[in-house]
C-alpha cells in the first residue's frame, strides 16, 4: 500500500531519544529549550513556547488572550477539528467563513462580512502549506482592533512574500504532529514577539506555575514554587524535543524533496480537463499535502485508488457539517461544493518517483 503520508524518522532520531534515556529526565528539560531555540533561529521569532499537540497551541494561544463566552472567531470551516476544538475549550464561538476556491485559503471579503461587535479573533488556516494573505489579514485585524492567531500547522518551513510564517504576524501556532512538515512524534508551538502575551502562555503551559521546571530545580531553594494563573499541562517533554531537534535539522532535504514531488504531480496533471489543481507556487512553500479537485466522480476515484493499494484522503469534512458544531452551521457555498471535489493523494519524504508515478497512471487509468 502506498499511504498517504508517512513520517521519515529513523536511527538519528532514536538516538537523540536515547540520550533522554541516559539523562532520566523524560519531562519538560534541556532538550525542550534547545528545540525552542533551535525553532526561533529558524524562524527569526522572539519567543518559541513548545507544547504537547498543535491543538494545545491553539488553545493555549486562545485562552491566553482571555476569550470567553460569546466572543466570536472567525475561523474556516475546511480545517482540522483541532481548530474548531480549540476555540469550543474556550466557550467561544466558532463563526465558520468559506475559503478561496483555488486556494483553500479564508476568504478575507468572507472573513470582512462576518465581523460584529463580539469579533475578538481571525483565525486563518495556510491550507498545505500555502499562506493566506497575510498583509490583507493584518490590516484588517488592526482596522476593527482585532487578534489573529494563525493555525499554521501545515506551514512550517512556509514563506510568505519571502518571509517565514511565524517570523511576522500576531500569533503563530504550530503543530509537529507525526505527519505534519517536520515531527516531534507529537508536538506544537506557540510563536509570537508579544512579551506580555509570551509571559503568559510560558506560565499558563505548566500549571500556572511561575517557572519553568527546569529553572525551579536549578534554583538554590528548588522545591519553592509559586502557582500564579490558571494554567493547562501542556508542556512538551524531552521525548518529543529529541525527535525534533533531529527532524529540525532535515528541513531543507525535507521540503525540497517535496516540491519536487508536488511539482511532478501537477506536470502530469496540469493537461487532464478533469482534474483542477490548485494555485501554488511551490518556490515560496512548504508543501504539507497535494490536493486535486476531480470534477466528477471523486468518491469512485478514491475507491479505485484502494484497489490499486493506494491511500487518497479527503482534507477535510467541513467542520460547520459536523455533529457538534451544529449550532454554528451557516451556509458555506464554496466550501460546500468543493467538499464534493477535493481529494489528497499521496505525499511523503521518503516517497520514491516510482511511488509517484504508480499513483499518476492508476488516476489516469481511472479516467
Ligand atoms: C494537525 C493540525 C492541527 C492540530 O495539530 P495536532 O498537533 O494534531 O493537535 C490543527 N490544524 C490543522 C489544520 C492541522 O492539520
Amino acid at each position: 500500500m502506498i499511504p498517504n503520508s508517512r513520517p521519515s524518522i529513523g536511527d538519528d532520531e532514536l538516538n537523540e531519544v536515547k540520550k533522554v534515556f541516559s539523562s532520566g529526565w523524560l519531562g519538560m528539560g534541556s532538550f525542550v529549550f534547545d528545540f525552542e531555540n533551535a525553532v526561533k533561529d529558524y524562524l527569526r521569532a522572539k519567543y518559541v513556547i513548545a507544547v504537547n499537540t498543535g491543538t494545545s497551541a491553539l488553545h493555549i494561544a486562545l485562552d491566553a488572550l482571555g476569550l470567553g463566552d460569546d466572543d466570536e472567531v472567525i475561523v474556516p470551516s475546511l480545517t482540522f477539528a483541532g481548530t474548531i476544538q480549540a476555540i469550543i475549550a474556550c466557550g467561544a464561538r466558532p463563526i465558520f467563513c468559506d475559503v478561496e476556491e483555488n486556494t483553500l485559503n479564508i476568504d478575507i471579503n468572507d472573513v470582512r462580512s462576518k465581523i460584529t461587535a463580539k469579533t475578538k479573533v481571525i483565525m486563518p488556516v495556510h491550507y498545505g502549506g500555502l499562506a493566506c494573505d497575510m498583509d490583507g489579514l493584518l490590516k484588517t485585524a488592526e482596522e476593527f482592533n482585532l487578534r489573529i492567531v494563525e493555525d499554521a500547522a501545515h506551514a512550517f518551513g512556509s514563506n510568505y512574500k519571502g518571509r517565514k510564517i511565524g517570523s511576522f504576524g500576531d500569533i503563530t501556532c504550530f503543530s509537529f504532529d507525526p505527519i505534519k512538515n517536520i515531527t516531534c512524534g507529537e508536538g506544537g508551538a506557540v510563536v509570537l514577539s508579544d512579551d506580555k502575551l509570551g509571559e503568559r502562555i510560558i506560565q499558563k503551559r505548566i500549571l500556572g506555575i511561575d517557572k519553568d521546571t527546569w529553572h525551579r530545580y536549578k534554583n538554590e531553594h528548588s522545591w519553592y514554587y509559586e502557582v500564579v494563573v490558571p494554567g493547562l499541562r501542556y508542556h512538551m517533554s524531552n521525548i518529543n524535543a529529541a525527535i525534533g531537534l533531529i527532524q529540525l535539522k532535515k528541513i531543507d532535504k525535507f521540503i525540497e524533496k517535496k516540491r519536487k514531488l508536488c511539482r511532478l504531480y501537477d506536470q502530469e496533471f496540469k493537461n487532464k480537463e478533469e482534474i483542477t489543481l490548485l494555485d501554488k507556487d511551490y518556490g515560496q512553500i512548504a508543501p504539507f499535502n497535494y490536493v486535486i479537485k476531480v470534477k466528477k466522480g471523486r468518491d469512485q476515484l478514491m475507491e479505485h485508488l484502494k484497489n490499486n493499494a493506494i491511500s487518497a484522503g479527503i482534507h477535510y469534512i467541513p467542520n460547520h457539517q459536523q455533529p457538534l458544531f451544529k449550532p454554528f452551521y451557516r451556509r458555506l457555498p464554496v466550501t460546500e461544493s468543493i467538499f464534493g471535489q477535493i481529494l489528497t493523494l499521496p505525499l511523503y519524504f521518503d516517497m520514491q518517483d516510482s511511488d509517484l508515478f504508480k499513483v499518476v497512471e492508476a488516476v489516469k487509468k481511472f479516467f
